[in-house]
C-alpha cells in the first residue's frame, strides 16, 4: 500500500525545469484583507476580522506549497485574494513579475486564465479525476487546490494525489495545497506555511515540520487531541491601537506573561521560521 509519505518529493524532470529559473513564478509580499464584522439590526459595523494579515509566499515554476490552517485560519480567503475574488486591503501578488492587483482588465483577464483555482467543492462531484483531468487540459501555469482531499475516499484521494504529481513533474505546473491537514502535504509539497488567525505562523520544510513542528499551534494541528475550537478574538481586530498579544494565546498550552503583552515576530528556527516567543533566541530560558 503506497502511503503519502512514501512517495518520493520531486523527479528529475521538475529539477531541471525549475533549475531554467529561480524566480518565482508567483510571489505574495505582505498581502492583508480584512472584513467588517456586522451586528444588530442596524447591521453597524463593531469590528474587523483581520483574515490576512501580511501574508508572504514564494513558489517557483513547478514547486508545490502547502498553504496549512484549520477553517477560517485565512487560506481561503488568501487563495481568493490572489485571484482577486475579494479586494486585499495592503500587499501585492506578482504573477510572472507583474502585481496582480494594480492590473487593468484586460491584462488582468489573461493573467488569471493562467491561474486555476479548484474549490472543496469540485471534489465531491461524482467524479473528481474528470474533473481535475479537465482543468490540467487548460493548463494552468498555476493550480490552487482548497480542501482537494476533503471529500474523498483513500484510494481516490491517491489517485488525485498521483495526478497532481503528474501535473507537477510532467507539466511544471505550480501548485498551492491548501489543507488543514499537515501530513497530507508529504511527498507532494516540499515546502509548507502555516496559518493562523490570517498570519503566518511557521513556515519550512514539510517533513520538518511534521516531524519537528515548533510552534505550539502545528503541533495541535498534528496531534491527535486537537485544541478547542478557534476563539473569536484570534482574528478580531479589537485589541485596538498600541496594544497587541500573540493570537494564539487563548488556546495555547504553553502561553506565559509575555505572550499576553506583545505579538511575536517571526523568529528563525532550524529549516524555517515560527512567530513564538519560545523561539526568540534573545530570550532562551524563559
Ligand atoms: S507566543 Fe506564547 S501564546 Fe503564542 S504560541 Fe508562543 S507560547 Fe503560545
Amino acid at each position: 500500500v503506497t502511503r503519502w509519505g512514501d512517495l518520493p518529493s520531486r523527479d528529475e524532470a521538475t529539477r531541471k525545469l525549475r533549475s531554467g529559473s529561480r524566480d518565482p513564478l508567483l510571489r505574495v509580499e505582505g498581502l492583508c484583507a480584512q472584513f467588517a464584522v456586522k451586528q444588530g439590526l442596524l447591521r453597524r459595523t463593531v469590528g474587523r476580522v483581520r483574515a490576512l494579515d501580511g501574508v508572504d509566499l514564494r513558489a517557483l515554476r513547478g514547486q508545490s506549497l502547502a498553504v496549512v490552517g484549520e477553517p477560517g485560519a485565512g487560506k481561503t480567503t488568501l487563495a481568493r485574494a490572489i485571484c482577486r475574488l475579494v479586494p486585499a486591503t495592503a500587499g501585492k501578488v506578482l504573477f510572472e513579475g507583474k502585481d496582480l492587483l494594480g492590473m487593468a482588465k484586460p491584462e488582468l483577464r489573461s493573467a488569471l486564465a493562467q491561474i486555476q483555482l479548484v474549490t472543496a467543492e469540485t471534489f465531491s462531484v461524482a467524479d473528481p479525476l474528470r474533473a481535475l483531468r479537465a482543468l490540467s487540459d487548460l493548463t494552468p501555469k498555476v493550480l490552487i487546490l482548497d480542501e482537494p482531499f476533503a471529500a474523498l475516499a483513500d484510494a481516490a484521494r491517491l489517485s488525485l494525489f498521483d495526478e497532481l504529481r503528474r501535473l507537477r513533474d510532467q507539466h511544471a505546473v505550480t501548485c498551492l495545497l491548501l489543507t488543514q491537514r499537515l501530513e497530507l502535504a508529504l511527498g507532494l509539497c516540499d515546502e509548507a506555511l502555516v496559518l493562523h488567525a490570517g498570519q503566518i505562523v511557521e513556515t519550512g520544510a514539510t517533513a520538518s515540520l511534521v516531524s519537528h513542528p515548533h510552534h505550539p499551534y502545528t503541533r495541535s494541528l498534528l496531534s491527535a487531541q486537537r485544541l478547542a475550537a478557534p476563539v473569536r478574538s484570534e482574528a478580531l481586530d479589537s485589541a485596538g491601537p498600541g496594544v497587541s498579544a500573540c493570537r494564539f494565546r487563548a488556546r495555547c498550552p504553553r502561553a506565559f506573561r509575555r505572550c499576553a503583552e506583545e505579538e511575536p515576530a517571526l523568529f528563525a528556527v532550524p529549516g524555517g521560521l515560527s512567530r513564538c516567543f519560545l523561539d526568540d533566541p534573545d530570550a532562551a530560558g524563559q
